[in-house]
């Protein structure tokens, strides 16, 4: 089995396992999404969503965002990493999409990177979650190790990474890959404790002795 049809059989096994498997953060428009990916950033989904929760409740439109006191958002997103930060990207995205978006959360890769806050990763994840565009696959930290584990990848670098796994991953399977090593690296291919013993990609795995 060459590493493309490997890579296909991992796909296959990993659908079958999470069948469920999907973006884990809440959100109802493309611009609720790129606000959630931002804050997600050194942050676990399910913290985000509880924010998210009340947020989008207050804000409802993009306009809502650009225009809101610095301090107020900041104050609104105070509990998670760096929020100062993210505040800021977030607000200068929102004035930047209706100055030069029309109001719309761009659909290209080039659009999205111009945004504030918006490096390749959360790029991936608008685009394939928002629009259906599976152009790159987002690389977390979860899809950094299980990738590197399962051998479908001997770089550490997450843009090098994402370049080895398209090379190996069929267009319209790109955004469900990423997905599903998620899913795998949470449940099974944990990153201290990997349970080998229950892992559906066993035999397929050189890092089964690890
Ligand atoms: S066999 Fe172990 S290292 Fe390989 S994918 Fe499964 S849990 Fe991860």
């Amino acid at each position: 089995m060459d590493i493309r049809e490997r890579t296909l059989e991992i796909i296959k096994r990993l659908k079958k396992e999470y069948p469920e498997s999907k973006i884990a953060l809440n959100y109802k428009t493309s611009f609720e999404l790129l606000v959630a990916t931002i804050l997600s950033a050194q942050t676990t989904d399910v913290h985000v969503n509880r924010v998210t929760e009340k947020l989008f409740k207050k804000y409802k439109s993009i306009g809502d965002y650009a225009h809101v006191p610095l301090d107020t958002l900041r104050k609104d997103i105070g509990s998670i990493n760096f929020y100062n930060n993210k505040a800021k990207n977030i607000r200068a995205s929102a004035a930047m999409i209706i100055e030069k978006f029309n109001s719309n959360v761009p659909q290209s890769m080039e659009e999205l990177t111009s945004l504030p806050g918006v490096a390749r990763k959360t790029a991936n994840i608008i685009l394939s979650n928002a629009y259906g565009i599976n152009e790159g696959i987002a690389v977390d930290t979860h899809v950094k190790r299980v990738s590197y584990r399962l051998g479908l990848t001997e770089n550490e670098d997450p843009v090098k990474i994402e370049k080895d796994l398209m090379a190996i991953t069929p267009g319209e399977e790109r955004g469900n890959l990423s997905h599903l090593l998620i899913f795998h690296g949470r449940k099974i291919c944990q990153a201290k404790k990997p349970k080998h013993s229950e892992c559906v990609l066993y035999d397929l795995c050189p890092s089964r002795d690890i």
